[in-house]
């Protein structure tokens, strides 16, 4: 399971997928994790949330992309990935300060940093919103790493191959209009932009 907390960690988006009378759904969705239990959240009032929390059978899945192969034919390209396929059930958190605890952790996952530099939810934000823990029964994680894997007789032909690496990185911040004058860059988007950045491969 190392493998499969370890993408988790890495991942911003999770695909959930459930059916309901027969017509199957996949929704992008944020999460967060504790390494035990994935939480979901979203508005009370969705349909969406509604459906999970009635612990039907649910598959969500994860997908890291970190590049494209290019192959010396057309056949052979392919992508190094790591992914996370888990099924499972969702169950609403109904104790006030896991449900706090777990909505942290959704907002960690995604900025980390930042819940201590925000307003907390109140009360009515509370109540407008749905928290799961999302229990895996069954997971896998699957990964591709390296470069191509040509047929042996192309390995003599005269074009490029090689790997494209692809990273997700952080513009600089737009401030809102409306903010207040003399507000500085809070430690949590600096300490951000430092972690994604990471150089282009030139070659
Ligand atoms: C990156 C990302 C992260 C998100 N994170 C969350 C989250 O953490 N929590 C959360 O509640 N919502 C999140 N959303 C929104 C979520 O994907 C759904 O749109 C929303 O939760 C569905 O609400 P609903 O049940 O009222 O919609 P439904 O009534 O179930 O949707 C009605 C129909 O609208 C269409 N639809 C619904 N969602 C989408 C979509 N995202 N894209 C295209 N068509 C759609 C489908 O055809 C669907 O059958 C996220 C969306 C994105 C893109």
């Amino acid at each position: 399971m190392a493998n499969v907390w370890d993408i988790l960690a890495e991942g911003s988006i999770a695909a959930v997928g459930f059916s309901i009378h027969g017509q199957p759904f996949v929704i992008p969705m944020l999460y967060g994790s504790d390494r035990e239990l994935i939480y979901l959240h979203g508005s009370a009032a969705s349909r969406l949330m509604r459906q999970l929390e009635t612990g039907l059978a649910a598959c969500l899945t994860v997908t890291l992309i970190d590049g494209i192969v290019m192959a010396r034919s057309a056949f052979n390209h392919s992508m190094n990935y790591r992914s996370v396929v888990a099924f499972g059930t969702a169950k609403k958190i109904t104790d006030a300060a896991q449900k706090q605890s777990a909505l942290r952790t959704i907002s960690e996952h995604g900025s980390p940093g930042r819940w201590a530099e925000v307003r907390g939810p109140s009360q009515k934000e509370l109540k407008a919103t749905t928290v799961l823990a999302f229990h895996m029964e069954e997971a896998s994680a699957k990964v591709r790493t390296g470069p191509p894997s040509d047929d042996d007789a192309d390995y003599a032909l005269n074009i490029w191959a090689g790997v494209l690496p692809l990273h997700v990185t952080a513009g600089d911040p737009i401030a809102d209009p409306k903010l207040r004058d003399a507000i500085e860059l809070p430690e949590s988007i600096r300490n951000f932009e430092t972690r994604q950045l990471k150089p282009r491969s030139k070659s």
